[in-house]
């Protein structure tokens, strides 16, 4: 039995501190705040209940895993897991409006043609089709392994070029070539942006590989958690207590202790506790703190008047104009005008104080590393509600209050053929990097991918 010392306690450390605690090893997770979950979050107030991070869950088989490697036991005996039919709801500046099926490709199909024109279906499911392909190629050395020593090729597979398009160079393959070949005028392209943007990645320069994206959510679907993504971080809390992990709140990790170059354990304010392997979920420690990636700014709606039946879970408004929002965010690093906004309106009655009341929550894509004042976050709550209103969407009238998040940087999943994560370990001798910010990269299903790796790094007791 090793004596393991897990710094943070958000999904990533949950997730690796009830594997290692399930192996066997004695393990004590160390958290600077009050309590566990990090950015999946949850507020409520007034009988209100928002989640302030990740809403929805891609990918469950992730968590189904650590279900059963932790405890014998199906995901589904831990939280509500169901899948959000329609996936989404799109409604693109020029009033057209795209409800898209959940995992159903044939679905899908039909939705883009009858939005977009004939042919527009087809294309996007070669487009899904080539996602497949990078999905096979990259699934174990960029999900289920540690790290390769290099970023894998980008795999996605570029179709023949037609017409002039072949006298010209060609460079590296991205999303934004991708995307013009859907045609069908700007709708499908920025359904393809939105995959990106909503992960942290530019829609135009991020590579082709990103079409793993919607291969993976149209193919294993899209699952909301009752009560909101909290339970499941909840759930396995409860699991690594009952494994045996100890919590310890409130106590930041202020350095890694070393003898030599090996890392024999943590300093925190009460003294140094010693470790035979420390792994961390902390940007910088242990590693230098890695380039800012693009932050998210929630808006949380409690709103006066039932849910009305038949509204879709997500919606997704697009942008007034994809190509001034991808330069805001990505070039000029300023709020986006009249962005891409999430709207989730989870049908759960745990999260609203009466049938009377619905709780929604926005998520916007902002710029890496911004700082915003509250008086800023404030007024551009506000511009949000008024393009919402704009496209067609008017929550304004049913508004009893509001409040805003700012997440400054989240850390974008690992492609192949861009920028890969630090390595889960060997690093410096006892040091183990864990969630976003190390391999796999960012995203609920990521950090479980980051814990499952590094459980197999350390292995049993
Ligand atoms: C608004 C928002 C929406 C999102 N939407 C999605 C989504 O739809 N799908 C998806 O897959 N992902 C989404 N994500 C990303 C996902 O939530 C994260 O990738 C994941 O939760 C990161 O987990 P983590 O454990 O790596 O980091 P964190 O959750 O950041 O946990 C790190 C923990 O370390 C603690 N800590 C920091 N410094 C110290 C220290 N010195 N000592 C001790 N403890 C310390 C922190 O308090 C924190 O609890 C979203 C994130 C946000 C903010």
């Amino acid at each position: 039995m090793a004596r393991i010392i897990v710094v943070g306690a958000g999904m990533g450390g949950l997730a690796a501190a009830s594997r290692l605690a399930a192996l066997g090893h004695r393990v004590t997770v160390l958290e600077a705040a009050g309590g566990h979950g990090g950015q999946v979050g949850a507020y409520r107030r007034d009988g209100f209940g928002f989640d302030t991070g990740p809403g929805l869950l891609t990918l469950p088989a992730v968590y189904r895993d650590l279900a059963l490697k932790t405890g014998r036991e199906p995901l589904e005996q831990l939280v509500g897991l169901r899948p959000i039919d329609p996936e989404s709801r799109h409604l693109f500046p020029d009033g057209t409006e795209l409800l898209l099926p959940n995992a159903s490709r044939g679905g899908v199909g039909q939705a883009l043609d009858a939005a977009f024109g004939a042919g527009t279906g087809a294309r996007w499911g070669e487009l899904v089709n080539r996602g497949r392909t990078v999905w096979e190629a990259t699934r174990r050395p960029l999900l289920e392994e540690p790290r390769p020593a290099v970023d894998p090729a980008d795999p996605y597979p570029v179709p023949p070029r037609r017409g002039l398009s072949r006298l010209l160079p060609r460079g590296r393959y991205t999303l934004g070539d991708v995307a013009r070949e859907l045609g069908g005028g700007p709708g499908p392209a920025a359904l393809l942006g939105e995959y990106a943007l909503r992960h942290g990645l530019d829609p135009l320069a991020a590579p082709a590989s990103a079409t793993v994206l919607p291969y993976m959510e149209q193919s294993f679907g899209v699952w909301y958690v009752d009560g909101g993504l909290r339970a499941l971080a909840d759930a396995v809390f409860e699991r690594c207590v009952e494994r045996g992990a100890e919590f310890r709140f409130d106590t930041p990790v202020r350095a890694l202790e070393r003898d030599g170059e090996r890392v024999v354990g943590v300093r925190t304010d009460e003294g140094v506790l010693a470790a035979d392997a420390v792994l961390s979920a902390v940007p910088g420690l242990g590693a230098a703190a890695p380039a800012p990636a693009p932050g998210r700014f929630t808006v949380l709606l409690a709103l006066d008047g039932a849910r009305r039946a038949g509204t879709a879970h997500r919606t997704v408004v697009h942008a007034a104009d994809g190509a001034a929002e991808v330069r805001a965010v990505f070039a000029e690093r300023t709020l986006p005008a009249r962005p891409t906004v999430q709207v989730l309106r989870p049908d759960d009655p745990a999260l609203v104080p009466g049938p009377d009341a619905e709780a929604a929550v926005l998520t916007v894509t902002v710029p890496a590393g911004l700082a915003l004042t509250d008086a800023e976050q404030d007024a551009y709550a506000e511009e949000l509600l008024a393009h919402l209103a704009a496209s067609g969407l008017d929550l304004r009238p049913r508004l009893r209050w509001r409040e805003t998040r700012f997440t400054a940087t989240v850390p974008p999943p690992s492609l192949a053929g861009g920028h890969l994560a630090r390595a889960n370990g060997p690093g410096p001798a006892g040091l183990y990097l864990i969630g976003a910010h190390a391999h796999p990269g960012g995203g609920l299903a990521r950090v479980g991918m980051s814990a499952s790796i590094t459980a197999g790094l350390l292995g049993p007791a």
